[in-house]
């Protein structure tokens, strides 16, 4: 589904050159949920980012469903990303002045949607999530858990094939992460491909493969 080869990205500031990604080859196979580990710094979201359609590389090819999108314009990103991408935030990324609802219901209304259709979709994944008692809360009425769980729901009501996780469980307690990993798992189970950015082992282990970082290079890859 995803295959990447000799995948470069560098950023130009004013004065320096950062080499986020130095040479990646990676393919990830439809259903399968792999992790990505390495230190901080080392090029874990720049990649998440060109996976996802958000950015693209400097040089090096990209094809995703056999489709070359390494060179593709902002506005053709934005097409493929809606269609079939669902992205999850450490931060969560609502928007506060929105309740948990109007949340989830927002990409349904980019995409057309009718109100009725919206409000039945919506409450159909808050179900999924177990958020529906938190229906008409607003995001700073949550809990971590709850706001990411909000997250994830926005993030699969389009039914995406393909789920980015950037450190989903970085700022939850141990409790919540375990919920959300839960969720991300039935998720793959369901034949969802899920590439999620961690730093905990522990959340890693639910994935079917661990990739591991540094300085923009792939060092090794782990089968579990
Ligand atoms: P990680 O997610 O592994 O912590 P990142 O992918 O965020 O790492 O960053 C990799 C490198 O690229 C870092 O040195 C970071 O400072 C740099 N970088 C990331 N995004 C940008 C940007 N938009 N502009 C300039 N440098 C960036
Ligand atoms: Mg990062």
């Amino acid at each position: 589904m995803i295959q990447l080869n000799n995948i470069k990205k560098v950023f130009q500031t004013e004065e320096v050159e950062t080499w986020a990604l130095r040479n990646i080859s990676l393919q990830v196979k439809e259903g399968e949920f792999v992790a990505i580990m390495g230190p901080s710094g080392c090029g874990k979201s720049t990649l998440l980012n060109i996976i996802g359609l958000l950015n693209n590389p400097t040089s090096g090819s990209y094809l995703l469903d056999g489709k070359d999108v390494s060179t593709l314009k902002e506005s053709e990103r934005t097409l493929i990303r809606r269609g079939m991408i669902g992205f999850v935030f450490q931060s969560f990324n609502l928007i506060d002045e929105l309740n948990v609802v109007e949340n989830i219901e927002l990409p349904l209304l980019y995409m057309g949607v009718s109100g009725k259709e919206r409000r039945k979709r919506a409450e159909d994944v808050m179900e999924r999530v177990a958020i529906s008692h938190r229906a008409k809360h607003f995001p700073s009425q949550l809990s971590g858990g709850q706001q990411q769980r909000t997250a994830i729901a926005r993030a699969i009501l389009p039914h995406p094939k393909l789920i980015l996780a950037d450190e989903p469980t970085g700022n939850l307690d141990s409790k919540n992460g375990k919920e959300v990993m839960e969720l991300l798992s039935e998720l793959h189970k369901e034949g969802t491909t899920i590439v999620m950015v961690t730093h905990s082992l522990h959340d890693a282990n639910y994935a079917d493969r661990i990739i591991n970082m540094f300085d923009g290079e792939i060092v090794n890859q782990v089968e579990m």
